[in-house]
């Protein structure tokens, strides 16, 4: 609800343009709302650049959570055409296969869940899995699963439209400035930034891992917990890894090893990481690319030729119970919390949802477990 009820045109400052303040920031502009964005980098710069960035409600429990995501995914295509930018956003699904059969059985359950879910999930063979993907050398194929909504995307670049796209509709942007203090006071919000205080209605907190901090200077716990991600990139490939999909998860080539995942990047690049989406690494030396890539050759022989890029830890935005953290904790209802993992699948639904609560003083009933008091 607007604390300010009679004020149906609030002005909002920002903190923080990853992919999550980015979306806040341009949906709010877009509405023609005063906005301000505030980020000590650049836009797209913290967790987003480490995203695998893969659009899923596959990988995603209970059925809430996973409908919540599912609403986001649907609503990509529309979000990315008014961004004027190539944003990288592609279709084409999910393919996964395992080569034991204790990995068949799970992923088996798994499509089982997805369709009672009503989630397309397609259970193949390995036949099945070679018209899908003929260029693929996946060895054992003791069962696959093909889940065609999934998609990517370039989260740096549609953060970095984002805030473009905003600046066009009228949103201030103060970039490599640091937010230092906050505080709130008779209805209003102050950031400190730059030497600098803005005053404004609403302060929407969307500093990714950095949210705890900013929350605790109003006297807000949100904790998060430590979630390291090594996620590699390889020099380009012109030839496209994949005929249909856009995100493979292959299965370890030895037993006790993680999974792998990999997809082909707008820039020719492909990325690839290893284990689950929440999987904890921190090896990120050269020779963990190396061995990374050398795997994933076993299964892609297009990738022959390509080096290995180590890209340095990404710690992934993560709330102590994994849910996302989205409105006004009761504390400080001038404050707006915007954090959560798999951010990338959900910027256009909380970037919209944000805007609702925020303008039209909307309590969206379908953010009821999502709220910042449950850690209060
Ligand atoms: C390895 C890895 C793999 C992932 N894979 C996926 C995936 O496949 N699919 C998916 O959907 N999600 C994935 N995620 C999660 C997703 O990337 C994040 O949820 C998303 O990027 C979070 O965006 P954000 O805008 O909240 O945070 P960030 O991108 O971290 O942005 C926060 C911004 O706030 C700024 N900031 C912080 N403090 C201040 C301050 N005091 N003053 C000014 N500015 C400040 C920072 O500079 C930063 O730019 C992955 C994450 C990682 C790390």
């Amino acid at each position: 609800m607007l604390t300010n009820p009679g004020n149906n045109n609030p002005s909002v400052t920002v903190i923080g343009a990853g992919i999550v303040g980015a979306a806040i920031t341009y949906t709010l502009a877009k509405r023609g709302a005063d906005v301000t964005v505030i980020d000590k980098g650049r836009p797209g710069g913290g967790a987003t650049s480490h995203s695998f960035a893969w659009i899923n409600a596959t990988a995603k429990h209970p059925v809430s959570y996973h409908d919540f995501n599912r609403r986001s995914l649907g609503m990509w295509d529309r979000f990315a055409r008014g961004l004027d930018t190539d944003v990288g956003l592609r279709w084409g699904g999910q393919l996964e296969w395992a080569s034991t059969e204790e990995g068949a059985a799970e992923l088996r359950s798994r499509a089982q869940q997805l369709q009672a879910w009503g989630y397309p999930c397609e259970l193949l063979d390995a036949a099945g899995m070679a018209r899908l993907e003929p260029g693929l050398t996946p060895n054992e194929v003791a069962a696959a699963i093909y889940c065609e909504l999934d998609g990517m995307v370039e989260p740096t670049t549609a953060a970095e439209a984002c805030i473009q796209a905003a600046a066009k509709h009228g949103a201030k942007t103060k970039l490599e400035t640091e937010v230092t203090g906050l505080s709130t006071n008779n209805g209003t919000a102050t950031v400190t930034a730059g030497g600098e205080n803005i005053t404004s209605d609403v302060v929407v907190l969307a500093g990714g891992v950095d949210n705890t901090l900013l929350a605790e200077m109003t006297g807000v716990n949100i904790p998060q917990q430590d979630s390291p991600g090594v996620v590699i990139r390889t020099s380009p490939i012109s030839k496209p890894l994949f005929s249909t999909v856009s995100v493979v998860y292959a299965p370890p080539l030895e037993s006790g090893r993680p999974e792998i995942h990999l997809r082909h990047c707008l820039d020719g690049t492909a990325m690839i990481g290893e284990g689950s989406q929440e999987s904890l690494a921190r090896d990120d030396t050269q020779a963990h690319a190396d061995e990374l890539l050398a795997r994933a050759m076993e299964y892609v022989p297009n990738l022959k030729g390509a080096t290995a890029v180590p890209v340095p830890v990404g710690y992934r935005p993560m709330p102590l119970d994994g849910f996302p953290v989205i409105g006004r904790p009761a504390k400080a209802p001038n404050v707006y919390l915007a954090l959560t993992h798999s951010g990338v699948t959900l910027a256009p639904l909380i970037s919209q949802v944000a805007a609702m609560e925020i303008l039209d003083g909307a309590d969206v009933e379908f953010l009821a477990d999502y709220r910042p008091d449950r850690f209060a």
